[in-house]
């Protein structure tokens, strides 16, 4: 029998837990054993720690520190991190911007793909983010088709807790769509790779650091057959689904053109109305499709920052979140944010809201649940989000003698009101990464 992997953090001056009580405690410590939350407290740490003399657990102090559990990424497209600031692609809203990307993509390569991703994974951790997704939909023909492993192999070697979705497009222009034929594949291909990737992948046991989950571009880029076969296999394969939906009025206006449906009509037409469903996007929701989504727990991946730069509108996250609707934050891809930085999607996320709704439409501690449990309901998890015994053991530590925190009273809404500053460090299934050396 291997000895279990013992982790103690402490001194830890203030803790954020997100416990069902929402406790915030001070002079607190956390205790691990093989990446799994196993005691929370606060003062002298105790000599046996769930049966273990607290003497056998390695130890990292957090003087001076605010600990958050770790932040979720819950939509991203890493490769393109390749192409932030796309020189013609700069002041154009979604359709243009996509026009204009697409043959730019089609040209990268397997190294591309695996940089990109090492340098996402590298900044989501520097602020703050422990696990993360990527919606990656993107094959073009020069490329290996094992793209989803490539950037597997990157965050096992960033040590980041990864839910990588096997997207696609199936559907160019001359059947309809937005990309061009270089940057599709057929059905076929698409769902026998998605199998493989599940088989070869995807870990359903609490606090696995990779699971799977399938996702199709969008309605303007796959056909309504690829989205009801792709919903059959995660079906079978007790997977999550992803995808963007309405993100834009052009995408309502090519809906209403190509199915004469809404994009939500269309969703439901297509089977995928469920629990089991997460949306990037939703802005351009009527009221009764609010109700809808709700009654139904689609989770919804609000971006703030990408909806900004791209003009698309302002998700309505209270709305959702009332009706019944996880909602999650993201950083979305880096050519439309264009970086990874998830702690300042909060600050984002914070600001927005309040130049609609005033002060009051948006406090910090709604951004932080949505940072946590609100992404961990979107990727169906019940063992990540919050610091309690029995959830992974992933922390996001904050240093608050960071020159951009100097001076700042609530040590909690310094994160998010001031400039962010990078985490002191990273914890990852009990396990802290050395960020500093990124
Ligand atoms: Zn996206």
């Amino acid at each position: 029998m291997t000895e279990p992997h013992l982790f103690l953090i402490r001194n830890i001056g203030t803790l954020v837990t997100m416990n069902p009580a929402r406790e915030v405690l001070n002079d607190a410590w956390v205790a691990s054993k093989d990446g799994m939350i196993v005691a929370v407290g606060t003062g002298p740490v105790p000599e046996l720690i769930d049966d273990v003399p607290a003497d056998r657990f390695g130890v990292h102090d957090a003087a001076g520190c605010v600990v958050l559990p770790g932040l979720i990424n819950t939509h991203h497209h890493l490769y393109q991190t390749r192409t932030r600031a796309w020189r013609d692609a700069v002041d154009s809203e979604l359709f243009r911007w996509l026009k204009t990307l697409y043959p730019v993509w089609a040209d990268l390569k397997d190294e591309d793909f695996f940089r990109a991703a090492v340098v996402g994974f590298r900044e989501l951790m520097r602020s703050g983010c422990t696990l993360t997704t990527d919606h990656h939909y993107l094959f073009p023909a020069g490329a290996s088709p094992h793209l989803i492993d490539i950037t597997i192999e990157a965050a096992a070697e960033a040590g980041i807790r990864f839910h990588p979705t096997r997207g696609s497009m199936s559907r160019s222009v001359k059947d309809g769509g937005l990309p061009p034929d270089s940057v599709v594949q057929d059905p076929e291909t698409i769902l026998a790779d998605s199998e493989r990737v599940i088989a070869k992948w995807h870990d359903p046991r609490p606090g696995a650091m990779v699971r799977i989950a399938l996702a199709p571009c969008s309605p303007f880029s796959v056909s309504p057959e690829l989205m009801r076969d792709t919903a059959a296999v995660a079906r079978t394969h007790g997977l999550r689904l992803h995808t963007h939906l309405a993100e834009t009025r052009d995408e309502n206006e090519y809906c209403l053109e190509i199915y004469g449906q809404r994009p939500l009509d269309f969703l439901a037409s297509v089977d995928w109305l469920e629990p089991d469903v997460w949306l990037a996007h939703g802005i351009w929701f009527e009221d009764e499709e609010i109700v809808r989504l709700g009654e139904a727990q689609v989770g919804i991946a609000h971006c703030p920052s990408s909806n900004m730069r791209l003009g698309s509108g302002i998700c309505r996250v209270r709305d959702l979140r009332a009706a019944g609707c996880p909602v999650g934050l993201a950083v979305d891809g880096s050519a439309s944010n264009d970086s990874s930085h998830l702690l300042a999607e909060l600050r984002q996320t914070l600001l927005l809201h309040r130049v609609t709704g005033g002060a009051a439409a948006m406090t910090v501690n709604e951004v932080l649940e949505m940072a946590t449990l609100g992404g961990a309901g979107c990727l169906g998890r019940d063992d990540v989000g919050a610091v309690e015994p029995g959830r992974a053991c992933d922390l996001a530590l904050f240093d608050l003698e960071a020159i951009g925190y100097d001076g700042a009273d609530d040590p909690v809404a310094a994160l998010l009101l001031c400039h962010p500053e990078p985490a002191r460090t990273v914890i990852v299934d009990g396990i802290p990464i050395d960020i500093a050396g990124f």
